[in-house]
Parts: structure tokens; sequence; C-alpha cells
């Protein structure tokens, strides 16, 4: 079985740093050639082919905030903050995710990187230190304070999240969520909190959410998954005592489930079933990629 490649990663965009802090370098790009991609609202606009539909610059809103995403060879790739979105709250994830993943490897990369964006755009009008409003800056890439006394720098943030394959004795430990599907098991996750290093957020959160003590927690894989900015951490424990207690504000259940069961789980998964046992997490997630990697590994 192979692992494959995780979502949302591999973008085949050149993201041209140098290009975002020279403003003629940018004015430049927006010219005939430049591609906008289309958007509606946060979804993506998806072609016939399962391809991102793009238009020019000119089918942008006059008032949008223009984002450079990135070079296509030599083209300049943008997305807009249209006035519609400006200050309103994205949904947690789009209902329209699944067709998402209809998208090659690279367009689901660009889409999520521009979704991203966009959102963190949408949302971030105002300064945090002053509460003057903000301009956008380098391309998308910054937003500036405009109040006189402060000319304070935002930058797009990154929420780094732990999600973690937990294992006693060839068993895997999984949990699941009250709103998840009928069977659905996943592996624990949990945002990383300031002061604390990636191995202590899954000792920590193992702990909270299963009640089980890891060691030896080792990275395997990260994720940008972009509703609305999370980078998953993908890694690997052992625990020495399988008692669980569940959390039961965070868990509806958390059990430990074997390599058959798992093996059975991935290998329904790709036809969009349950297992005997369990249902499996979509391709699309990285939980899903975590428990082929393990099946490889054992
Ligand atoms: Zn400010």
């Amino acid at each position: 079985m192979n692992a494959g490649t995780v979502a949302f990663a591999g973008s085949a965009l050149d993201r041209a740093d140098h290009v975002r802090s020279d403003p003629d370098a940018l004015a430049q790009l927006m010219n005939g050639s430049a591609r906008l991609l289309r958007l509606q609202g946060l979804d993506p606009v998806i072609s016939d082919e399962g391809t991102l539909e793009w238009g020019s610059l000119a089918e942008a809103d006059p008032a949008s905030e223009i984002l450079f995403l990135g070079l296509d060879g030599k083209r300049g790739c943008f997305a807009q903050v249209p006035p519609s979105l400006m200050g309103s709250m994205a949904p947690p994830r789009s209902r329209s995710w699944q067709a998402m993943t209809m998208l090659g490897v690279s367009d689901l990369a660009t889409y999520g990187g521009a979704r991203s964006l966009v959102d963190w755009h949408a949302r971030h009008r105002f300064c945090a230190v002053c509460g003057s409003p903000t301009k956008i800056a380098k391309g998308g890439w910054q937003r500036t304070c405009a109040g006189d006394d402060c000319s304070a720098e935002h930058f797009p943030r990154v929420d780094p999240v732990t999600i973690m394959l937990v294992e006693h004795e060839g068993n895997v430990l999984l949990g699941r969520q009250p709103r998840f599907p009928p069977k659905n098991y996943s592996a624990l996750a949990g945002f990383v909190e300031p002061g604390e290093s990636i191995e202590e957020a899954v000792a920590r959160e193992t702990l909270e959410e299963a009640g089980v003590r890891v060691r030896d927690v080792s990275y395997v894989v990260s994720q940008p998954w972009p509703f609305p900015s999370s980078l998953m951490m993908g890694c690997h424990a052992y625990a020495d005592d399988p008692a669980i207690t569940v959390d039961e504000t965070e868990l509806e259940d958390a059990r430990w489930f074997s390599r058959d069961d798992v093996a059975d789980a991935i290998v329904a998964s790709d036809k969009g079933e349950a297992g005997r046992s369990f249902q499996a997490p979509p391709r699309v997630a990285v939980a899903n990629f975590l428990m082929r990697w393990w099946l490889n590994r054992s």
C-alpha cells in the first residue's frame, strides 16, 4: 500500500517572494496575461475537466484587494478579496469541500493557499495593536496598520495543530467526536499552545482527550489545512499503558484498533465505504495518510 501524497500541498506555482516586496515588478505582472483565480465566496470554481478556473484581472471588482499568489512561468497569478467578503466570517469549512477533492494535486494546493490568504485578509481589516484600519502590503503577504503612530505589520497566520497516531503493542488509538459521521474514527488532534513544543502538545492532547501517556514522539508528515489556516503536524508516539479515560467534553469515544482493523478500513475508504470496525477519514485528511504510513511501517 502506497501512503501517497498529502492533500493541499504541492502547488506548482512559484511563490516568487522577491516580487512581493518590489511594487514595480508586481505592477508589471498585472498585465493582460495575468490570471485571476475564480472563487464563489471562498469556494473554488471547478471546470468540467476538474481543474481550477481562472479569468483575467479585468474581471476583478475595482474595489477588491488583489493578492499575488505566485508565478506560473512568467505569468502572474492572483486572487481577489472582494468587498462582499471584507469583514465577513468564513464558514469553518465549505459545504462543497468534498468537490474540491476532484482537483489535481497542484490545483488543490494552489486553491488551499489562496483560500487561506483571502480569508485572512477578509478577517483582518483592523490593527490588533491600535484598532486602526490596515492596508494590504507586499502583494497580500502582509497588512500594515494605517494608524499614524503605529504602522504595525501583520502577517498571514498559520495555526499549528498536532495530529497523532499513538501505538500500543501493534494497536493504534483512534477517537470520534460527536459531530463525526456514524462509525467514523480518526487520529486524536489538537492545537499547539504558546510555550509548547510539538512533542509536548502531542503528549498533552493525548493525555487530556484519552487519558493515555505517551513517549518517543516522532514527526511523520505535515499538511496545510485551509479551514481556515491550520498546519497539521502528523506524529507518531508509543503508549505503555493502554487504559483509556475519555474526556467526554471533546470525544464521544476512543479505543484501540488492530492493524487488521485499520488495513480493512483504509481499503474500504478508497471505495468510499466503512470498514468492518470503523470508517477511516477520507484520503484528503492527513489522518488517512498517517494510517497508510503506519500500515507500511509495521
Ligand atoms: Zn495599529
